[in-house]
């Protein structure tokens, strides 16, 4: 036995290994317990988000629907400092995302200041950090700038929310040449319209990107 293995046992009766989705107890550390297995809605193809007009990223995948335990899950990483979750999710990408090769550089979705004030983390720079580390390459967690607080969206029409999101993300100077030619990978917890994500991919191409690829934990399904 080794030592490492007793260490795990040792753990193990102290922490026991917890389904990341919905916390009951469950055999091996990382695994989902098996009503959730069954529940997660795997989503095998690549979004069409019909209310863009005009789509500026390359391709737009999420690994599951944004629905259930999933949803609850998502929901504490968001809010609950569930910050453990990043374990699961980002697994969750790196074998959804296999076969995208070539990735230069990844990069999150930014937070708003004032929100990241209030919250203390942005959950998609938490993604994109352990993706990144796991995919090993490089993270710029600040390449975005979001101009434009997002709670202004609440309450808004769908095509006004589309509207609205329009410059409200800008590259911060000092990566502005950092792009050109580059394929990047975009990480957000989820997408909804794809307003957000298709400004974000706007401004990087404009920036010189050559790709960009999204990469969302879950997707709305509507
Ligand atoms: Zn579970």
């Amino acid at each position: 036995m080794s030592l490492k293995y007793v260490g795990k046992l040792f753990l193990n009766l102290f922490y026991p290994p917890i389904c990341p989705l919905c916390e009951r107890f469950v055999a091996t550390d990382g695994m989902l317990c098996d009503s959730c297995m069954i529940s997660l809605q795997h989503l095998e193809a690549d979004a069409i988000l019909p209310h863009l007009s005009v789509s500026y990223f390359d391709r737009c995948i999420s690994c599951f629907a944004y629905e259930g335990g999933l949803r609850r899950a998502i929901h504490s990483f968001k809010y609950q400092q569930r910050l453990e979750q990043v374990r699961f999710f980002s697994a969750a990408i790196k074998s959804r995302i296999l076969d995208l090769t070539g990735i230069d550089i990844v990069i999150p979705v930014p937070m708003h200041r004032s929100k990241l004030r209030a919250r203390g983390y942005n959950q998609a720079a938490l993604l994109a950090k352990r993706v990144g580390r796991d995919l090993g390459k490089d993270v710029i967690v600040n390449a975005l700038k979001r101009i434009q607080d997002s709670a202004a969206q609440m309450g808004l029409e769908r095509t006004e929310r589309l509207r609205n999101v329009k410059h409200s993300f800008a590259v911060l100077k000092k990566y502005e040449n950092v792009f050109d030619g580059k394929s990047i990978l975009l990480v957000d917890d989820v997408v909804t319209t794809g307003a957000t994500i298709n400004e974000c991919a706007r401004v990087l191409k404009k920036s010189g990107a050559s790709m960009v690829h999204v990469v969302t934990v879950a997707r709305t399904l509507e």
